[in-house]
């Protein structure tokens, strides 16, 4: 049995499916030319075969536009230039298909890769990517995809990107086991939206799992059990059942008020990563959406999205919401987020670096366009935007005037706009929180991230795993900034939100609610559970409680004091 850090509630029973790019080490033989061409022949079909089968299966859930690279694979491994080169050169040398395969893909590579047009430079990848795809086949290695899987799985992995993540097909993926991450790695955040259970950080997993084991993972408890017995195999299939039972009898909650036992009424709202997510929080009884995190779009896109793609996203969010609030984030990129058309800088500590809004104030023409696209869909509904990695009062300004000039352009134009969007200021990092008092001056409201602010506070890296014992939400120095942000923002007459996942996370609840916060947005799939504790809780209380828990020393006390307001 393996312990890991639980990221996505649920339990699932399956066999191990490992995504691990496969190693390859080719050395040149001297061979059989005949024999070695029919072998390359035999790998140009089965490459050419799965590339079709992945695109045919992708092609369910992605648009045409994010079908083309498959097109342009697809060209490249029917491409008769590519071929004769490798002919050649096993007829040439009599040297082995899989080291001559290697030698003209890298002559290839080089080839692209020093040309002046930037179209062609980036085709150099494709030809990685399906030569690598025809070496594995002549090596006879698999390289695992996520989107073909078709059987009931575990997925075992170092980590999983964003865009792995987006491509788990929930049919089959029944749960994923990581080496690394924590509880706010981006992987982890979207297997919550997708309510798929995952345990994250899990030290030794990949030598241990074997592909095809069985396996158990609970993610209630953060534990892996390899190679389970017929006893503990029926034991949790009980565990999830169990599961399934209680998370049915919270859909009772679905249409109530989030409302304390003395009438004080808070919202609850789901964070969502694309327009597709809107449907969970609409089930899940949500109030409104409380952070879209818009680089999604942008990291699933083959190049920057245009306006008129942005603003039918954000349209398709307000019109799902009908007319409930959205809160909307600007391009929050940088940091783990990459994008596959556009390289950053080098950063020895890139979550310290050119990161959200400091690269939007850097680029304000990929800025003005997302801008453009947010107000233009503001027509349908009731829209916040919000701008993350606020340090700044001078920042926000800067940001607001983005905005403002968008707005002012949009209707010299002659466009249609919304006249009661509330511009916002994400709390994330330290300096803006203990300047709340302040910056509600400037903005309409805040929304705490404190997945950012407990990182940056703690000086503890939100993917490592040795240092996940300071991801601390309760100890009393975030509390304290929390605080501080919320009274900053009631100040001015603001209301001050929270969408990291602190938000959803149970035990912090109680002190969140007696601190003042007034929305809670969090993973679709809590809100309901979120609202069961709530609508039992005393305002008063819970005051008293956020008081006392400020003036503890350490988390462990705040955490025993919130317990025993829990249980009574
Ligand atoms: C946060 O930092 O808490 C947050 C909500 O933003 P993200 O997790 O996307 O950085
Ligand atoms: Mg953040």
């Amino acid at each position: 049995m393996l312990k890991g850090i639980a990221a996505s509630q649920g339990i699932a029973v399956a066999k191990v499916y490992k995504l691990e790019q496969p190693v390859l080490d080719i050395v040149m033989k001297t061979a059989d030319p005949t024999e070695e061409l029919a072998k390359l022949d035999a790998a140009f079909v089965k490459t050419v075969a799965d590339i079709e089968k992945i695109k045919e299966v992708a092609s369910k859930s992605l648009a045409a536009e994010e079908l083309a690279v498959f097109d342009a694979h697809l060209m490249m491994a029917n491409d008769p230039e590519l071929r004769s080169q490798i002919e050649d050169m096993i007829r040439n040398d009599s040297v082995n298909a899989e080291y001559a395969t290697e030698q003209v893909a890298n002559m290839m590579v080089t080839i692209f890769e020093s040309m002046e047009d930037a179209y062609m430079r980036e085709r150099a990848a494709d030809i990685k990517d399906v030569t690598f795809r025809l070496k594995c086949n002549l090596c006879g290695k698999v390289i695992p995809n996520l989107a073909t899987i078709d059987t009931p799985v575990v997925i075992v992995a170092k980590d999983l990107t964003p865009s792995d993540t987006g491509s788990l097909n929930k049919e089959f993926a029944k749960g994923f086991a990581t080496e690394i991450g924590g509880r706010t790695s981006h992987s982890a955040i979207m297997a919550r939206s997708l309510e798929i259970p995952a345990v994250v950080g899990v030290t030794g997993i990949l030598d241990a799992a074997k592909e095809g084991d069985e396996v158990i993972l609970d993610a209630i408890e953060g534990e892996v059990i390899l190679n389970p017995t017929p006893e503990q195999v029926a034991e949790y299939t009980k565990k999830a059942e169990e599961f399934k039972a209680q998370k049915e009898a919270l859909k009772a909650l679905k249409n109530q008020e989030s409302i304390s036992t003395d009438g004080h009424k808070v919202l609850l709202v789901g964070n969502i990563g694309s327009p597709k997510d809107v449907e969970g929080v609409v089930e899940n009884g949500g109030e409104g959406v409380g952070l879209f995190r818009t680089e999604f779009l942008y990291m699933k896109s083959e190049d920057w999205p245009d306006e008129d793609t942005q603003y039918e996203a954000y349209k398709a969010v307000l019109e799902g919401m009908n007319g409930k609030p959205v809160v909307i984030r600007t391009l929050d990129i940088g940091g783990d987020k990459k994008l596959k058309y556009y390289e950053f800088e080098e950063e020895m500590n890139p979550f310290l670096g050119v990161r959200a809004v400091r690269f939007c104030l850097m680029r304000k023409d990929i800025f003005r366009t997302q801008l453009r696209a947010l107000l233009r869909a503001s027509a349908y509904g009731k829209l916040c935007i919000m701008f993350p990695m606020i340090a700044t009062v001078q920042e926000f300004k800067d940001a607001k005037k983005c905005y403002e000039d968008a707005r002012a352009e949009l209707i010299a134009e002659g466009v249609k706009v919304g006249d009661d969007v509330e511009v916002g200021c994400m709390i994330e990092i330290p300096a803006a929180a203990v300047l709340a008092d302040q910056l509600s001056k400037y903005a309409d409201f805040f929304s705490i991230g404190t997945n950012d602010l407990i990182q940056y506070s703690m000086a503890a890296d939100r993917m490592s795993q040795p240092v996940s014992y300071l991801y601390q939400p309760l100890n009393p120095s975030i509390l304290r900034l929390v605080k501080m942000t919320i009274d900053g923002a009631h100040k001015n007459g603001k209301w001050c939100g929270m969408c990291g996942e602190m938000a959803g996370d149970e035990t912090a609840a109680p002190v969140l609610l007696g601190l003042g916060l007034d929305e809670f947005s969090m993973s679709a799939t809590s809100i309901l559970r979120a609202r069961q504790i709530i609508n039992g809780l005393s305002y008063a209380e819970m005051k008293e409680l956020a008081e006392k828990a400020v003036a503890c020393d350490t988390m462990e006390e705040v955490s025993e004091i919130v317990t025993a307001a829990l249980a009574k």
